[in-house]
């Protein structure tokens, strides 16, 4: 069986984020979305919530799980029997924080492979940091997240401000 993990803050899930869910879901027999737990930013959206939304956007997604993790990676990878980790590539200023990554991973784990795929055109720009700066200036997200990220945001902030 080959049990991948696609790991990252999904602080909120995006368009960009969805998409390579669904397209490494295809290539592995399971798929794990681990969000991260411990980040060093401070995150606008709790581990639970961020899980919660990421269960809401996957769960037609037969093959497709989500957990919360912290500490090491390879460590979660291997409660999870998995062999594999997903990363998304958007432009070439990923290309150095992602090689470092996965070479750390090797070297710690010489059992796991990384595999990036590369995003579509239309996700080239898009972070979770650029959809949150937009809505908090009252910015228009609709295209680049989820109807369900986009009500979580909207919620999020007029919980802020009361
Ligand atoms: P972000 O950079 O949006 O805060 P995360 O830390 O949650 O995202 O990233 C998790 C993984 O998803 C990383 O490999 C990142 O490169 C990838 N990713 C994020 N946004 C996109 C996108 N628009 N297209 C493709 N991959 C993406």
């Amino acid at each position: 069986m080959r049990i991948a993990v696609y790991p990252g803050s999904f602080d909120p899930a995006t368009n960009g984020h969805l998409d390579i869910i669904k397209r490494s879901a295809k290539l592995v027999d399971k798929l794990i979305v681990g969000v991260l737990k411990n980040n060093s930013k401070q995150p606008l959206f709790s581990t639970d919530e961020r899980v919660e939304l990421l269960k809401r956007l996957t769960k037609d997604m037969e093959n497709v799980e989500v957990d919360s993790f912290s500490g090491l990676l390879v460590d979660f990878l291997k409660e999870k029997h998995a062999t594999i980790i997903v990363r998304g590539f958007r432009a070439v200023s990923d290309f150095e924080y992602e090689l470092q990554i996965a070479q750390t991973n090797y070297s710690l784990d010489n059992n796991i492979e990384t595999i990036c795929l590369i995003t579509r055109v239309e996700y080239s720009f898009l972070s979770a940091s650029i959809v949150k700066e937009v809505a908090m200036y009252g910015g228009d997200i609709s295209k680049m997240v989820p109807l369900e990220t986009a009500e979580y945001m909207n919620k999020k902030f007029k919980d802020n401000k009361s």
